[in-house]
């Protein structure tokens, strides 16, 4: 791989139009560079705030080629990509940050599982369950476990939990038969994610661990840094760091991970891009995770990761759009601007749906309780149901 430092001025090519590529074209923006987005649809996220909107499916080879001609790097902002896209891309002489085959292996939870494991990195106990024939080898401490589809799944989609193996079989079917992974259901004490940053020249950066809550499956709120200990913290870094090596990654790598009652970490999942938990960089750290991204994709040196304040961050979902009966309403944005520390990103998505992520709130402030008790103050004045939550005590 090319490893060219593109200056500003340069544009640099998106796969997806969501919100986190929303936050990398202003990243890029903000730095010089112009951004090229593809995208299905004449409207999205980040094709509003970049220069450029190719507007076809992610496997257009038409689309692909306006993007080649258009950008001398490219990265992506969902693991759904295509891999082949990335592939067809690096094939004509673009950069790709992540390589398409990092995008592959996280496509297909199976696999991904199999690379955290070869990395080293302790993952729940799981079975692969292609065919109705894999139930025999489903042991019996598997049970109670969770059936996720080992593709397409996110938000908690595509997942059914199962106490037994008639219920198990059920789920399958349920699942539509599809490849998927049985994992054995952990009781959680904490759940945490670590981002890291890898460069071109194999040089890491990486980030404060986060605390997330999730709600419905849905990411909630993030509260940065997690409370855990130095010592907890330190392996959970250093896990994430071992599995972007391992992988010779490049680019921004989440991993999600577990926190077991006797402190034991687990990894869970990895996301090839910048993540939902870790907006609170761009006010909470020296660089963000989106600016990381572009520094990547345009093969120039890491910034410092280092925390610069605590802060909480909000999930803003659809329903904050919806008053109680149900009826369309305009969230009370004065009143959460009036709160100090509080920074409101929105998404620019036209049509506020329920469970859709809409926007999010960031909140800073000189001492972590203070962050909660200001974002605690936001939660309320948008109706948030876990504003209760957000306490020193949690
Ligand atoms: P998604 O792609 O939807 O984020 P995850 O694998 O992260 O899928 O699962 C979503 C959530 O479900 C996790 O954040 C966690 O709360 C819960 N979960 C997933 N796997 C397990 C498990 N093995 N044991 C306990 N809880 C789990
Ligand atoms: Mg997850």
């Amino acid at each position: 791989m090319s490893h060219e430092q593109l200056m500003p001025g340069e544009t640099l090519g998106l796969l997806g139009g969501g919100q986190l590529g929303r936050m990398f074209a202003q990243a890029a923006a903000s730095m010089g560079y112009h951004v090229a987005v593809l995208e299905p649809g004449e409207f999205s996220p980040a094709g509003e705030v970049s220069l450029m909107s190719i507007a076809c499916g992610y496997d257009d080879p038409k689309g692909l080629e306006k993007l080649a001609a258009a950008a001398k790097a490219v990265t992506t902002e969902f693991e759904n990509v295509p891999a082949a896209s990335l592939a067809a891309l690096a094939a004509k002489g673009l950069r790709t940050t992540p390589r398409a085959e990092a995008v592959a292996a996280m496509q297909n939870r199976n696999v991904e599982k199999a690379f955290i494991e070869k990395a080293g990195v302790p993952t729940a106990p799981h079975v692969a369950v292609r065919t109705k024939a894999d139930f025999a080898d489903a042991a019996e401490t598997l049970f109670p476990g969770i059936l996720k589809t080992a593709r397409l799944g996110y938000d908690g989609k595509g997942q059914i939990q199962a106490a037994s193996k008639p219920e198990l079989k059920a789920a399958f079917e349920q699942l539509g038969c599809v490849e998927c992974i049985f994992e054995k259901r952990l009781a959680l004490k904490k759940e945490i994610s670590v981002i890291v940053a890898r460069g071109l020249d194999g040089k890491t950066a990486i980030f404060p661990v986060a605390e997330n809550h999730h709600k419905n499956g849905i990411l909630a709120y993030t509260v940065f840094p997690a409370r855990i200990d130095a010592d907890l913290a330190a392996r959970a870094q250093q896990y994430a760091v071992r599995i972007a090596e391992a992988l010779k990654y490049c680019g921004v790598l989440c991993v999600e991970f577990f926190i077991l009652a006797d402190d034991s970490i687990i990894a869970n999942e990895l996301a090839p891009r910048p993540h939902n938990s870790g907006h609170a960089t761009i006010e909470a750290c020296t660089t963000s995770q989106y600016e990381q991204q572009v520094r990547v994709a345009a093969g120039l040196p890491l910034g410092d990761p280092s925390l610069r304040t605590p802060a909480v961050m909000l999930n803003i979902l659809g329903d904050v759009w919806f008053g109680e009966k149900g009826e369309k309403i305009e969230p009370d944005w004065p009143n959460v601007l009036s709160i100090p520390g509080a920074k409101l990103h929105l998404y620019g998505k036209k049509e506020a749906r329920r469970a859709r992520k809409m926007g999010h709130v960031t909140v800073v402030a000189a001492t972590q309780s203070e962050a909660l008790a200001r974002a605690r103050e936001a939660a309320v004045v948008l109706g948030l149901p876990f504003a209760h939550e957000l306490t020193e005590q949690s």
